[in-house]
């Protein structure tokens, strides 16, 4: 009987994995036309200044609309388009639309003059020409060096850190913010973070979302504190309860994000943090 049942459980595990990987071939098929398909969309996370509570930006996040599928997590398809090399393009349309939408937000609303946009960065982006594209897309947009956040990862950096710290000085001298993204699940030496020309920790949301743990709390204080050492500010993502925010806020990390202020947004409902009937609490 155990024999048998055994063997079902091998069936079964056969069948879902077959299914996974059906899935994952009709993604990466499917994703080689969703872009001239117009599949992709952004939307957009408020990001708080948590000693005032006022936005200070938003970080960009892709959605993908498949036509048959609904939407379909990032956390899914970006693994796939990064194996495809499809994310280099995809990147550089995430990029301009990005800051397409920042200068139209900040034509329409002038109060917000020293609004950020944030935007991942996918290790396999990280070329000698990236600056270059870059500053094109700049040019085209209007916006500014200084306005524009980037998100990396540990891993990306590490992955080739002399080629990183050739990239990062070059987007430095266009003013552009450097962002560790989920700082803390990955491998970064800390003889090389001082290295890397980084302005912003990004407090991993496993930290944040745990925080009434002491334990966890200490991570978070020292993560903020190693920040402020090495003159970065700190982001705290993930923040979902009010508890949490206050934390932070004791703690004088600067920034913060997650359910707790605002999910993601469609574009028109983003914009009405920037009217102002959006507030936080
Ligand atoms: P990330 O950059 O760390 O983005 C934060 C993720 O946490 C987002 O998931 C966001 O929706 C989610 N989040 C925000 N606040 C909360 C909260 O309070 N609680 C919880 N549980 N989650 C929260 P999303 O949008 O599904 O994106 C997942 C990941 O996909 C991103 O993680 C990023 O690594 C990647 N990604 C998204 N858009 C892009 C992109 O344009 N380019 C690249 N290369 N990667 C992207
Ligand atoms: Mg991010
Ligand atoms: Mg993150
Ligand atoms: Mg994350």
């Amino acid at each position: 009987r155990a024999k048998k049942q055994g063997k079902g459980c091998a069936v079964l595990f056969d069948a879902a994995m077959r299914t996974d990987a059906l899935r994952r071939l009709q993604i990466q098929t499917d994703l080689r036309w969703a872009m001239e398909r117009e599949e992709f969309q952004l939307y957009y996370q408020p990001i708080i200044e948590l000693s005032t509570g006022k936005i200070a930006g938003f970080e960009a996040l892709l959605r993908w609309e498949h036509p048959q599928k609904g939407f379909i997590s990032p956390a899914e398809f970006i693994p796939v388009a990064e194996e495809t090399g499809i994310i280099v393009a995809l990147g550089e349309w995430v990029l301009r639309e990005a800051c397409r939408q920042l200068h139209v937000w900040k034509e329409k609303f002038i109060s917000h003059s020293s609004l950020m946009m944030s935007v991942n960065l996918s290790s396999q982006q990280f070329t000698a020409d990236l600056s270059q594209r870059i500053d094109q897309i700049l040019r085209e947009t209007h916006v500014l060096g200084r306005e524009l956040k980037l998100e990396i990862t540990e891993t990306a950096i590490m992955a080739d850190p002399q080629l990183a710290i050739a990239t990062l000085n070059e987007l430095k001298r266009r003013e552009i913010k450097i962002c560790i993204d989920d700082f803390g699940t990955g491998y970064c030496s800390l003889g090389y973070l001082h290295q890397f020309p980084v302005d912003i920790l990004k407090i991993d949301r496993s930290f944040v979302n745990q925080m009434q743990a002491s334990d966890k709390r200490e991570i978070v204080r020292v993560i903020v504190e190693l920040a402020e050492s090495l003159r970065m500010d700190a982001i705290a993502e993930g923040i979902e309860t009010k508890e949490q925010y206050f934390l932070l806020a004791q703690l004088n990390c600067k920034y913060g994000q997650g359910y707790f202020f605002s999910k993601p947004l469609h574009p028109n409902e983003a914009e009405q943090w920037l009217i102002g009937t959006r507030k936080v609490g």
